[in-house]
């Protein structure tokens, strides 16, 4: 397994690694990975003949205030994770290597469409889409994947990169993978370590709030809010909702009627720090 930083060095090897093997699989990452970006490696490793692995906590898509510092790098122990799912590269460059002449106002930019950001963590977080498709296309460009692979974990961020690669014909299939749980309902994310045990016993209730939102529709209540109002009544009195909403699982825009397939999502912060996770009916 070979471990670079640099984009030249990347793009010669990953051009000997398709005329070897063939399909290239990408799993685009922040690193600190878990059993939710393992199932990304293997979904990869099973549909493609070698696998690319991006480790790049990327700057742009921080707010000024968000956790960009304190994220958590660990790129030793990612290693070991990648060499056991048997991942050809890894691609870990350094924040000059990616922004050579600078972030922000020197930097060419792509801007999803208003109406896929004006939503969930994209009203939350300013800019923070442009950020993500930004890095995302310019990972794509670098590696040059046949195929590339997404959690729905991030449902937005799986949506408007599904919208961006449509719009500007990028040769990428994407694919979307099935949440990875703890066995108590947690949802995986790598920044789940900054919880203390008492926040992550309060963090329990989102997916549980989810699961009520379910249980109801399922007992026959159509309307959204009144199964949202309903279902908030589960979470903790500590977590402090940022946005709680029923959408359309493609098109993100709102939905009159729960029915099959709607996408239930939450953001919230519980002691401070920012949690998401979401189901599809
Ligand atoms: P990140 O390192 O947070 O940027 O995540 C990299 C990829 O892993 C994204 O496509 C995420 O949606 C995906 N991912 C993160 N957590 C999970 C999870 N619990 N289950 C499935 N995919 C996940």
């Amino acid at each position: 397994m070979h471990i670079i930083s640099d984009i030249e060095e990347t793009r010669k090897l990953i051009k000997d690694l398709r005329y070897k093997y063939g399909i290239i699989g990408f799993v685009p990452t922040m690193g600190a990975l878990h059993q939710g970006h393992e199932s990304l490696l293997v979904k990869a490793k099973q549909e493609c003949d070698a696998v690319i692995v991006s480790i790049f906590v990327n700057p742009v898509q921080f707010n000024p205030g968000e956790d960009f510092d304190k994220y958590p790098r660990q790129l030793e122990k990612d290693s070991e994770i990648c060499f056991k799912n048997r991942i050809s590269l890894i691609f870990a460059p350094s924040i000059q290597q990616m922004y050579p002449e600078g972030l922000n106002n020197t930097l060419t930019k792509i801007v999803p469409p208003q109406i896929y950001q004006d939503k969930l963590c994209g009203k939350f977080r300013k800019d923070h889409f442009n950020g993500v498709a930004t890095v995302v296309l310019k990972l794509f460009n670098i590696i040059q994947p046949d195929k590339a692979y997404f959690g729905q974990k991030d449902a937005q961020q799986l949506i408007i990169i599904k919208k961006v690669v449509r719009d500007l014909n990028i040769p990428v299939e994407i694919i979307g993978c099935p949440i990875i749980r703890e066995p108590d309902g947690l949802a995986m994310s790598s920044r789940n370590t900054y919880l203390s045990f008492e926040s992550r016993q309060k963090a329990l209730s989102i997916y549980k709030s989810l699961c009520r939102v379910k249980e109801l529709y399922e007992s026959g209540i159509k309307d959204p809010q009144s199964a949202v109002d309903e279902a908030k009544k589960a979470l903790h009195n500590d977590v402090i909702i940022d946005y709680f909403e029923c959408l359309n699982a493609e098109s993100l825009f709102s939905v009159e009627k729960l029915k099959d397939k709607t996408l239930v999502a939450i953001a919230a912060k519980v002691d401070q720090i920012r949690l998401i996770d979401n189901i599809i009916l």
